[in-house]
């Protein structure tokens, strides 16, 4: 069935309400495990007609912002869903404390209830109330970012067009973007600041109410992690600090140099080659078209896989009126069906619809008959970005039908990227950490503090002489820090096991790709560091692994350049 006729009905929190509870009793009073385990199935299901549902209406609502049936069903959602979650609590509490506990691990996956466990651990129904807070304050940035515009040459332009400028190829055009981008910004400072204030305070609020220190453990078990704690977080860090900056400071400072760049800003950090980044040659059908020889080319798993999203229209990538402007990739578990929506603009980000996003749809449908899928969908975010990251490298060697001639250059800029994102995300995440471990901080010590990590972890340039952005107020525009907290470090360890199969790829490129299906294949039904560990590759947490990557990546960096 293509995904345009794909039924649509709302599933109300009222009409499922009485079964849930039900057999929410059963589980809690149930007299063997056999009973507890057919009420989980009921509940199942009731999950999966729920979240398929919620997830259609979300799509309809993004193919046309203007539809006003699916702008309801929207709103219906929003309002059901702290309501579900807290089904989802309570069936997870239900879940741990079971009397059958043991047996159910045994015949369940002891993983399943790691996640119950953080689960558990992530909410509580007094907190709800705080909960309705923090989602009304991060729509309220949500629409200050997204109606924000900015006076660029005589227009009136929003801040994903004006980005557009702050990577362009002619330095004084990315410098004056730069200064509309932070003049901009200034006017609404106050409303920055105080939404920040106000985010900070309810999630420190809810963590003490909980009994928690403060909102960073917390932050850990609202993201399900049961892979990686703080203490692991932190040894990364140091790692990043220490072998990966000094390599990518060295490596920005000579790409510079190359361009005629002496003296390195902020506005220069997003461009590696000199006449703009390489486009596609490839109009919309043909990317596609592509693409399909590509993922057939790759294996039978991805030619299937890519077949199917073709055959049922599950990519969306037109611009038009009213269509939402961004890019994600979902899935609608009835009908085990994953989809695509992006804005095709002409640029690299298009072959990144049909490699990053289109790795993130493999993995939904490698894990689409899983037995625990739903609960544990396709892993953690740490393991679904390197299913999505890896799939962009596994398809450099295909670079050639996209990019014609400028496929070195395109891979050059690509890796190099992905090198230097490692200390910025890091260096997102640590910012997190400083702010919720000092929940007092004032909105001027919070711009000191980045300002002193962004001369740890971008030591190579300056936000000297930029109009507001010199107070150390980058992460302002960092919308996760804001929407999304502490999901960002997630990036980097992927990006890290992504480069490792990328490195293994050029060596044995059909030993690596088996690996990978593997990986995928297993969804989030292994523990992360088990994934890696049955890859054959190294944990991006273990002493020195950092430091091999750098300078490999450094080598291959050396090499591609080598050729153009
Ligand atoms: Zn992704």
């Amino acid at each position: 069935m293509k995904v345009s006729e794909l039924k649509y009905e709302r599933v109300s929190l009222e009409s499922v309400t009485g079964e849930i509870e039900k057999n929410l009793a059963i589980i809690r009073s149930a007299g063997s495990a056999g009973e507890v385990l057919k009420a989980r199935e009921k509940l199942l299901e009731i999950m999966e007609e729920f979240s398929t549902a919620k997830s259609i209406a979300h799509m309809r609502y993004t193919l046309n912002t203007a539809d006003e049936f699916y702008l309801r069903e929207m709103e219906y959602y929003d309002e059901a869903g702290p309501k579900f979650e807290n089904y989802l609590y309570q069936y997870a509490t239900a879940m741990l404390e079971s009397p059958f506990r043991s047996e159910l691990e045994k015949e369940l996956s002891p993983v399943l209830f790691k996640y119950f466990e953080a689960t558990s651990k992530a909410m509580s129904p007094e907190i709800i109330d705080d909960m309705v807070e923090e989602n009304r304050l991060t729509t309220e940035y949500s629409k200050l970012m997204s109606g924000m515009t900015f006076d660029f040459r005589g227009e009136s332009i929003p801040l994903s067009i004006l980005r557009r400028y702050m990577k362009d190829d002619d330095r004084d055009t990315r410098k004056e973007a730069y200064e509309v981008l932070g003049n901009g910004l200034e006017k609404h400072s106050g409303e920055l600041d105080s939404l920040f204030e106000k985010l900070v305070k309810v999630r420190d609020r809810m963590a003490k109410k909980m009994g928690y220190k403060n909102f960073i453990e917390l932050a850990y078990y609202r993201l399900g992690r049961i892979s990686f704690d703080e203490k692991m977080v932190e040894k990364f860090r140091n790692n990043v600090l220490k072998d990966i900056v000094p390599v990518v400071s060295r490596l920005k400072l000579e790409n510079a140099k190359r361009m005629g760049i002496e003296d390195f800003k902020l506005y220069d950090n997003d461009v590696y080659l000199p006449g703009g980044d390489p486009k596609p040659i490839l109009d919309r059908d043909e990317i596609f078209r592509a693409a399909q020889i590509m993922y057939r080319d790759m294996s039978r798993e991805t030619g299937e896989f890519f077949d199917m999203m073709m055959e049922t229209e599950a990519f969306d990538v037109d611009s038009r009126k009213n269509k939402w402007g961004g890019g994600y990739c979902t899935y609608f578990p009835k009908y085990r069906q994953p989809f695509i929506l992006a804005n095709f603009n002409g640029t690299s980000a298009d072959i990144d619809v049909v490699t990053h996003e289109a790795g993130h749809a493999f993995a939904s449908y490698m894990t689409r008959n899983n037995r625990f899928a739903l609960e544990l969908n396709v892993g953690g975010m740490e393991t679904a970005e390197t299913h999505s990251m890896s799939m962009e490298f596994f398809a450099e060697k295909y670079m050639d039908r996209f990019f014609g001639k400028d496929a070195t250059r395109y891979k050059y800029m690509h890796v190099f990227d992905a090198l230097s994102f490692i200390p910025y995300g890091t260096m997102v995440d640590y910012f997190q950490h400083i702010v919720y471990a000092n929940p007092d901080m004032t909105p001027g010590e919070r711009n000191e503090t980045w300002k002193k990590l962004e001369s740890e972890f971008r030591p190579y340039l300056s936000t000297e002489g930029i109009p507001y952005l010199s107070k150390g107020t980058r992460w302002q525009y960092q919308m996760h820090i804001y929407e999304h907290p502490f999901y960002y470090i997630d990036y980097c360890l992927a990006q890290v096991v992504a480069f490792e199969f990328l490195l293994e790829s050029l060596e044995d490129y059909d030993g690596a790709f088996r690996k990978y299906v593997r990986f995928v294949s297993q969804g989030g039904e292994a523990l992360f560091e088990d994934l890696i560990k049955e890859a054959g590759l190294v944990s991006p947490f273990e002493d020195g692994a950092l430091k091999n990557l750098a300078a490999e990546v450094e080598k291959l960096l050396n090499d591609l350049r080598a050729q153009f």
